[in-house]
């Protein structure tokens, strides 16, 4: 698989123009550290994140837009690998990670983890070079109504090296079925907002020397009073999994200047 993945990349970014320049530019993409409540975070100025950071995920909205995630939608360029049947991995043409896949379902289906959660694991395993990622409905994913998971390489998210890191619900184990379990009792215990389909979560998985760590965050919010304000007080982040696990992205650059470390407290406070 991971070489499989390896040669994707290469043919790729080879011969996908919009691919190709999209990671071009993220080695040119500029990066700034905080200090957030002792941990280290990093801000990301990706102006091409734009598409994501204000994508509109009401139900109208998603309901007047052709599905990005569709096979019959995808660009004509864009060539996958099937993962278990019913997932495809893809190279995602809007990067964060210097390595960026999205990995949807082939069918048409609603982001929901309950029963998908073992398939995350087996991902993370498969990709053990790769921080496998899961953002909820209301919790940053731009395509709700299609399920889809994320991966982005190792050695670039802060909370890979904290073992206790900002409000993560961490859990580790080496065997599959205790994680599955350990899962299983946190998401049943997590409060569910009305109207919704599950509780609100970005959940992280990785696999490293035999064993798997997944963290998780329970959500509040969506998106930070700040991404709503007028003026000065505006800053464009809305908050996914990367975000939660330690690297900001303001995909305006005036954002990227002006934020400090007060406000990504106030906004992993908020959400
Ligand atoms: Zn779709």
């Amino acid at each position: 698989m991971k070489d499989k993945v390896n040669q994707l990349f290469q043919e790729q970014l080879n011969n996908w123009e919009l691919a190709k320049n999209n990671y071009k530019a993220l080695e040119q993409v500029k990066e700034k550290t905080l200090d957030v409540n002792g941990h280290r975070y990093k801000v990301q100025f990706n102006p091409v994140r734009i598409i994501s950071s204000a994508a509109k995920v009401d139900p109208k909205s998603i309901q007047e837009r052709k599905c990005f995630l569709c096979s019959e939608n995808l660009p004509a360029e864009q060539k996958g690998i099937s993962f278990k049947e019913n997932y495809i991995l893809l190279v995602n043409p809007f990067p964060i990670f210097p390595r960026h896949l999205t990995i949807p379902a082939k069918e048409h289906t609603p982001q929901l983890i309950a029963s998908r959660f073992e398939d995350m694991l087996d991902l993370a395993q498969q990709l053990d070079d790769y921080i496998v990622f899961y953002n909820g409905p209301k919790c940053g994913a731009s395509a709700p109504d299609h399920f889809h998971f994320q991966a982005g390489n190792k050695k670039f998210l802060p909370i890979e090296n904290s073992k206790d890191w900002n409000n993560a619900i961490r859990i580790e184990s080496k065997d599959k079925q205790e994680m599955l379990l350990l899962f299983r009792q946190i998401y049943n215990a997590l409060p569910l907002q009305s109207n919704d389909t599950e509780p609100m979560l970005n959940i992280l998985t990785w696999y490293e020397n035999g064993t798997w760590t997944t963290c998780l965050f329970q959500r509040k919010k969506h998106r930070p009073a700040c991404y709503f304000a007028e003026g000065d007080d505006n800053l464009l982040i809305s908050p996914a999994s990367v975000d939660m696990g330690g690297v900001f992205i303001t995909p305006l650059e005036k954002d990227f200047e002006k934020i400090m470390a007060e406000d990504i407290a106030q906004i992993l406070n908020e959400v």
